[in-house]
């Protein structure tokens, strides 16, 4: 563990003490405070304003109960979640995570990395996250669509376009945010488009949303390659997970000329050296919601490991895209002696703290989620733009400004990097750069 700077040691203590057992909370926590002592050198008008106390302090947080109806007509209850944490930038946004691993402490983890990666991607939002304990695996669309209009029938009355702006997470798709925005518009009489993100291309949604987060990985390590006069050309590429952020990543590896060889998902990873078979695999995952295992039974040359480690996969680039903590020690030793140049974070947080020193000390560029996977979010808030105009813009030059956006982030990260003593950090960059503009924004709106 790298040391606080003592002025952040009481705030830490403070964060540990209040929120007892949220460990994936205290974890985001501690990483963003060991990157900010340069900054409580250099702005005292910080802690004269507490701000960092005030950030790590969520504003709202909601709790509910979502009693539903399953296919055999049992009554199930799970428990929703909405934390609402700072709106100094815009209105809370971030997406909603239905998977039985959610509680307060998982919501709280992502709610804060959602602060500083919309601060990052420029535009004007603020950061929050939701979800619910429900499990959507092996669940028909009925019990779905049932379970969605409850959790809505309490979340409406906290959400709105200038408020809170949801839209996916893990287990939260097209699928899922049809019925909620449909939910929303029933109770509330008001076709409010901009209520949430994500929504389907004749209703609202934007083009290239599905594709974003994906995208915006590799968009990300591609400047990463290109600051080390490199490109994506011919790299071997390993990628965990197959949900959305996973096959959208390998989709643009291959459109920038790399070749993804591996990913993953709870059945096991997959192995196929001709380069994943993406048609293939979007059927498999996106339509018959299916298993890796069930891709290799279909593609020749093609296997599944089920009692190994992804990482274990010699790669020069890395790319995790399943979900947080999924890359130990043990992961980062794997990749470096398989000879990895770069990791980049689809997903939220899915690096240990000991895999990103044992990268670190090897010398491998690392690509923190709170940049790497801000691609999402950032077309969340160019879907936003487009429903305030009641406009629709084409997946060109929607996809043209993800591009500018993660290359904008992409340099806004070294350069702040570079400017608070640690150049070449892409951790410090992203920590600061994100810190600064919504403590500046906060401390000009006064004690709120
Ligand atoms: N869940 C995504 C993220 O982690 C997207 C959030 C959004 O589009 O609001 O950033």
């Amino acid at each position: 563990m790298t040391a606080l700077h003592p002025d952040l040691e009481p705030v830490l203590d403070e964060v540990l003490r209040r929120n007892p057992g949220e460990n994936e909370f205290h974890q985001a926590v501690r990483e963003v405070l060991e990157s900010l002592s340069p900054v409580v050198d250099r702005r005292p008008e910080y802690a004269q304003a507490s701000i960092i106390e005030r950030i790590c302090e969520p504003e709202r947080q909601i709790i509910f109960r979502v009693p539903w109806v399953d296919d055999d007509g049992g009554v199930r209850i799970q428990r929703g979640f909405r934390v609402e944490f700072n709106s100094a930038l815009g209105p809370f946004k971030g997406g909603l995570r239905f998977h039985p691993s959610v509680y307060l402490g998982i919501v709280k983890f992502l709610g804060f990395e959602q602060i500083f990666k919309n601060s990052l991607t420029g535009l004007p939002i603020g950061g929050g996250k939701g979800g619910s304990d429900f499990d959507p695996k092996g669940r028909s669309d009925g019990e779905i669509m049932r379970f969605c209009q409850s959790f809505m029938t309490e979340l409406y009355r906290h959400i709105g376009e200038y408020t809170d702006v949801p839209a996916g997470d893990i287990g939260v798709g097209g699928r899922e945010i049809g019925y909620l925005f449909g939910q929303y518009k029933r109770i509330t009489n008001r076709y409010e488009a901009g209520v949430l993100t994500g929504k389907g291309l004749t209703w609202g949604g934007s083009q290239a949303r599905t594709e974003a987060t994906g995208y915006g990985t590799v968009f990300f390590t591609e400047e990463m390659l290109r600051a080390k006069g490199e490109s994506l050309d011919g790299k071997r590429v390993v990628v965990s997970g197959a949900g959305n952020v996973a096959i959208y990543a390998i989709g643009k590896v291959h459109q920038l000329g790399g070749r993804v060889i591996a990913c993953s998902d709870s059945s096991g990873y997959l192995l196929d050296e001709a380069g994943i078979d993406l048609d293939l695999l979007k059927d498999v995952k996106e339509v018959r919601r299916g298993r890796v295992a069930d891709y290799a039974a279909e593609r020749d040359g093609a296997t599944v490991i089920s009692d190994g480690s992804v990482w274990d996969v010699p790669c020069q680039i890395a790319l995790p895209c399943a979900t947080e903590n999924e890359m130990d020690e043990e992961g980062a030793a794997a990749l470096i002696k398989g000879g990895v140049e770069i990791v980049a974070e689809g997903a939220n947080m899915p690096c240990t703290p000991g895999a990103i020193r044992a990268l670190r000390e090897a010398g491998v560029g690392f690509g923190p989620g709170k940049a790497a996977n801000a691609g999402g979010v950032a077309t969340s808030a160019l879907e936003m733009q487009q429903n305030a105009s009641r406009d629709s813009w084409t997946f060109e030059y929607t996809e043209e400004r993800l591009h500018e956006v993660m290359k904008g982030l992409h340099d806004n990260c070294l350069t702040t990097a570079d400017e608070f003593g640690s150049p070449g950090d892409y951790v410090a960059g992203a920590n600061i750069g994100g810190f600064i503009k919504v403590a500046d924004a906060m401390l000009a709106m006064g004690v709120i």
